[in-house]
């Protein structure tokens, strides 16, 4: 059985996961954690009865009562490298989905992991169909590199562009090389009315409204053709086959894996 400690667990995401955890046969759920609800049962979260487990404020003091082997992170991006250092010094593998972390704190997070000899598992998008579209996109680029990405959101989401938008963009511009597309005379008239620009050009458009969730279209355009790669989550159970893998594959790792399809695709 694996030990699960969820951190963020009020949160939209964590919900979700609390109740995944919970209905796993090989998983038991340890310990939860967020700064709202305080000493709440957490069955409530997704419609259950109580089940015994109560929300508490303070994550170390969780890891050293119910020492877990994996903590799942869903909180905001300026809490969660330090949930993941946390977790690590203490030997608790970290399977992170919170997004919006500088690369800096992504570079001291592998450091650690590799020196403890640890497993951690970081992924922007937890969604096989995502993972899919990504690697769909990639493809497409060799052929059609004129590329704009257009992401879709929740208006509750911190950060912008999406990290599955940024990993979008990453490898698109790896697989269509040294290319810089666009108009260089072009004039916003309104500021950021062409998106944030990723390198070579690449346009990332952020889109938040009530009534998403997590969206993302790529088009590519050629001579006389587009071509358009769309993923939707259309509820959160999307996300929760990929957290599972994750958790159970973190186990037998060591050191940081940097997306979902590093575990899909080997
Ligand atoms: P949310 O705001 O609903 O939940 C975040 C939770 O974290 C809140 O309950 C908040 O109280 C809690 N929190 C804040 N600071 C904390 C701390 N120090 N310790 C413990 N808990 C703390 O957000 P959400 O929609 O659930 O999204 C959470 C994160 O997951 C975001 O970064 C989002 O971009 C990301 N996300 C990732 C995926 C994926 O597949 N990787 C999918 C959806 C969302």
């Amino acid at each position: 059985m694996i030990r699960v400690v969820v951190t963020g667990a009020c949160g939209r995401m964590g919900r979700e996961v609390l109740k995944t955890v919970w209905q796993a046969e090989d998983m038991v759920l340890v310990g939860a954690v967020d700064v709202r609800g305080e000493g709440q049962d957490v069955g409530p979260l997704w419609g259950a009865s109580e089940v015994g487990v109560t929300l508490q404020g303070d994550l170390e003091k969780v890891l050293a009562e119910t020492r877990p082997d994996v903590m799942v992170d869903f909180t905001t991006p300026d809490v969660v490298a330090e949930n993941i250092k946390t977790a690590l010094r203490r030997g608790v593998r970290p399977v992170v989905g919170t997004t919006g972390m500088s690369s800096r704190e992504l570079e001291e997070i592998r450091a650690l992991a590799e020196g403890l000899g640890l497993g951690c598992v970081i992924a922007p998008n937890f969604a096989i169909g995502a993972v899919l579209m990504m690697r769909f996109a990639a493809e497409a680029a060799r052929y059609l590199p004129h590329v704009e990405i257009i992401e879709l959101h929740h208006d509750q989401k911190l950060d912008a562009p999406s990290g599955t938008a940024i990993k979008t963009a990453e490898v698109v511009a790896a697989a269509r090389g040294d290319f810089l597309q666009g108009l260089p005379t072009e004039v916003e008239k309104i500021p950021g009315a062409r998106g944030g620009s990723f390198d070579g050009g690449i346009r990332i458009h952020s889109v938040r409204l009530p009534g998403l969730v997590a969206h993302q279209e790529v088009i590519f355009g050629g001579l006389g053709q587009t071509l358009s790669i769309r993923h939707d989550s259309i509820s959160r159970e999307s996300f929760m086959p990929g957290v599972l893998l994750a958790i159970r594959r973190v186990m037998h790792l060591e050191g940081v894996v940097y997306g979902l399809e590093n575990l899909l695709f080997e």
